[in-house]
């Protein structure tokens, strides 16, 4: 793995919460890198398809995988206060999609499941707190 891939990838790791392209490009900038924009996209893509980090569309950003040993598609909680992504360990949930998906002769090549709502912490927070 390249010095920029594995940058990008501690990046990711170490923030609490999905990392936009943008927020890669500045945290990088910061250290001095000068990286452009097509690099850092190119290094999201790569580190996708190696199944490191997953992409969540709503939030066009960025969260690590919990379980990299194996290609999966993911399921998502977003905390829409917060935006603490929690990627759920289950493939039940893929294999209905896809099972259901199939039934229609649909050849299913990707399935990401987001589900926005509270997380546990501002949930009890309370609607006033916010
Ligand atoms: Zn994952
Ligand atoms: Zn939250």
């Amino acid at each position: 793995m390249t010095r920029l891939r594995e940058q990008v990838l501690s990046l990711i790791w170490q923030s609490h919460r999905p990392l936009g392209a943008y927020d890669i490009l500045d945290s990088l900038n910061a250290d001095g890198r000068k990286a452009a924009p097509p690099t850092v996209y190119r290094t999201l893509d790569f580190l996708q398809r190696m199944g490191l980090v997953h992409r969540i569309a709503s939030l066009n950003a960025f969260v690590g995988c919990t379980q990299p040993s194996h290609h999966h598609s993911g399921c998502f909680l977003i905390c829409e206060t917060c935006h603490n992504v929690l990627e759920l360990p289950s493939s039940s949930i893929r294999n209905a999609i896809e099972g259901e998906a199939r039934k229609q002769g649909f050849a299913p090549r990707e399935t990401v499941v987001e589900v926005t709502g509270l997380c546990p912490a501002c949930k009890d927070d309370g609607p006033t707190n916010e």
